[in-house]
């Protein structure tokens, strides 16, 4: 995992920030809930620290705080749509609780002793946001507005504070949170990010496999204009039992690996690339039309003839071929149907004798 996929989500891809959204978006669900019965329940703590006065107040407080936490368990369900929907609902959350600690903490303006649940208020809520599965940077901005605003809520209810260590001792305790905070948050990114590549990725050749493929298939449909078709190329290596037979497993796994690197280097970073089954590999080309697909499949298929393969174990070489289907696909082909247009193009090249490439017309 790169450094800078801990700093932002900028860095990740499209289908991950999703996959991250739909976990924040569960996990904040749980949070608010557990909140508000907490918030709601501690009335009952209250009942017994509190003296009456402060506790008439508080309890009402901490019941239209409850209220107010309610909208925000269905919006949830918005946010694992739009990652906006997301930010709105986690400064919702931190607005309504940071006004919340103003309130209480003001109901305490008479010199009474704060009851320690009180005080700990904002650090409980720091551990409590560790469960989110944020980037660096976000935990940051979290961390600066609730330092700000609750080193703020200090100072306007008791400006002495200012004139004792009592600040630094605040500041340096906000701090440490924070920092555990937004390191527990980019652990759990980390996780989530390693199981997520573990569970895309075919751990021979290191391309995507077939499930992210097929997303990524349904995402390129969903963006692609009605003038702007893009191609699907269906590559089989022809007669790859053989190899295995004649020349063992590890050579196979070799001319695996071997193929998915030409294809790499045939169609370059724009292309989707995916090793769709034991010996067969999709291409999915964005933008592109068929008889220019069919161009780049020929390429392809060229590459492999002239490649030989080395076997790493007595250095002889394996000769290789693959066979290609290509199919153009619209806004609104359906998915299955292309990839079976895609199968029979391959189905017709492997009837021509292998070693080439049919375009689904
Ligand atoms: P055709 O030209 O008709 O495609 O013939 P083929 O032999 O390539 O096709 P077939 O479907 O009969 O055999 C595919 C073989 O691919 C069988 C299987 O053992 C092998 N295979 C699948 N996955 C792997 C793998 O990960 N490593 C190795 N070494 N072999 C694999
Ligand atoms: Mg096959
Ligand atoms: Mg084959």
């Amino acid at each position: 995992m790169e450094l800078k996929e801990y700093w932002s989500d900028s860095y990740h891809s499209r289908d991950f920030k999703l996959i991250r959204i739909g976990v924040v978006a569960v996990r904040f669900r749980w949070l608010v809930a557990l909140l508000i019965i907490g918030i709601a329940g501690w009335i009952a703590v209250d009942w017994w620290v509190l003296d009456p006065a402060h506790f008439k107040l508080l309890w009402k407080v901490r019941l239209i705080t409850g209220v107010m936490l309610t909208p925000l368990l269905p919006l949830s369900y918005l946010c694992k749509l739009d990652r906006r929907w997301m930010v709105m609902s986690l400064y919702a959350l931190l607005g309504i609780l940071l006004l919340f600690n103003f309130v209480s903490l003001w109901s305490f303006r008479d010199g009474v002793p704060i009851p320690v649940g009180y005080v700990a208020f904002p650090y409980f809520l720091l551990a409590l946001l560790a469960v989110l599965p944020l980037p660096i940077r976000s935990g940051l901005r979290v961390a600066v507005v609730m330092i700000l605003v609750v080193l703020g809520t200090d100072y306007w209810l008791d400006s002495r504070t200012l004139d004792n260590g009592e600040l630094i001792d605040r500041i340096w305790l906000l701090l440490c949170f924070s920092l555990a905070m937004i390191w527990v948050q980019a652990g759990q990114l980390r996780m989530l990010l390693d199981l997520y590549r573990e569970s895309t990725r075919d751990p021979l050749t290191r391309l995507m496999n077939r499930r992210l493929f097929l997303r990524q298939l349904e995402a390129v449909r969903h963006d692609s204009s009605a003038g702007q078709p893009y191609t699907l190329i269906l590559l089989d290596l022809d007669k790859f039992k053989r190899i295995n037979d004649d020349h063992g497993h590890l050579m196979g796994d070799e001319v695996l690996v071997s193929v998915a690197t030409t294809i790499m280097d045939i169609f370059g970073q724009d292309a989707i690339v995916s090793r769709y089954g034991g010996e067969e590999f999709m291409v999915l080309l964005p933008e592109t039309r068929l008889e220019q697909a069919a161009r780049q499949a020929e390429t392809l298929r060229l590459a492999v003839e002239s490649q030989p393969v080395e076997n790493p174990l007595d250095e002889s070489e394996v000769m290789v071929t693959l066979s290609a289907g290509v199919v153009e696909g619209h806004h609104d082909s359906v998915p299955t149907d292309l990839l079976r247009q895609a199968d029979e193009a391959l189905y017709g090249a492997k009837s021509q004798g292998r070693n080439c490439v049919v375009a689904h017309r």
